[in-house]
């Protein structure tokens, strides 16, 4: 039998009707669970997909310093450091929600500040970092996300950068873009499960890894992921959302729940510990 490609559509189509009843469903219990696996893909966009091999297996310490950084609120104005646009500013025409910032910037700030929230009242040792000025030249100037971040990893903290991806051929999708300066560790694990894997050195090595900050893409900034946040209907359910998924996935790899039980496809892991 032949299934024309209209079939498959129509399937596909059913299947996000019913997973968007269930997520409905949940909300009116106040919960967020982003064990609804797979309704955050199709919320979020698509994931990195990119041959890598790190793996992140150091425990950490429950009460570790976690620091949660809004992706390019140092750097507006700078060239290729003001985020992505995204497609509704950048393809259609829309306005900016804010003048002064990128989108992007708009919504890593958002972002951040309901990981922070969420992340305190569920037990973790959190707390973010907003520089206040939103240029600042020298990347090592002792108030850049970059220099706070790094001074956090070396002193043992944790360091997450928030980002949204951009849209169309310009992003790579939701995913976790491991540090290069420490040893990868459950966090880093748990995070690239949730959202994704990118490899090692992308890009060659940006500026945050280099420095042992973690960047979280948490999607591209396109499609129903930019128009729910958009729409003041959606908004703010779109935020407890990711950053649901993001508090989840750190408590989660703090205390190993899942990460020893793999559902990572054969031969995108073969190392059997992180890279130095
Ligand atoms: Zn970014």
């Amino acid at each position: 039998m032949i299934f024309s490609k209209n079939y498959f559509r129509r399937i596909y189509f059913i299947l996000l009707i019913f997973l968007l009843s269930t997520f409905s469903q949940s909300k009116s219990n106040q919960s967020y669970s982003s064990d609804v696996s797979g309704f955050n893909d199709l919320i979020l966009g698509p994931q990195i997909n990119k041959r890598t091999n790190w793996i992140g297996n150091k425990v950490v310490n429950p009460s570790l310093e976690i620091l949660i950084l809004a992706g390019h609120a140092d750097s507006q104005g700078i060239l290729n450091g003001s985020g992505t646009s995204g497609e509704a500013v950048a393809l259609k025409g829309e306005l900016s929600l804010d003048k002064n910032i990128s989108d992007e910037l708009f919504w890593n700030i958002k972002v951040r500040d309901a990981i922070v929230k969420l992340g305190k009242r569920r037990g973790l040792n959190i707390r973010s970092y907003e520089p206040g000025i939103r240029k600042i030249i020298d990347p090592n100037d002792e108030r850049t996300n970059w220099s706070v971040g790094a001074k956090n990893v070396k002193k043992g903290g944790y360091s997450l950068e928030i980002h949204f991806d951009s849209y169309g051929k310009y992003g790579n999708g939701s995913g976790l873009i491991p540090p290069l300066s420490s040893k990868l560790n459950n966090i880093d694990e748990s995070l690239a499960r949730s959202f994704g894997r990118y490899p090692l050195f992308f890009r060659g090595g940006l500026g945050a890894p280099r420095r042992g900050i973690r960047i979280l893409e948490i999607g591209k900034l396109e499609g129903s992921l930019e128009r729910n946040l958009r729409d003041l209907q959606s908004r703010e359910k779109m935020i407890k959302l990711i950053a649901n998924k993001v508090v989840d996935a750190i408590l989660k790899g703090i205390y190993k729940v899942d990460l020893f039980n793999p559902k990572l496809d054969e031969g995108n892991i073969f190392l059997p510990s992180s890279y130095p």
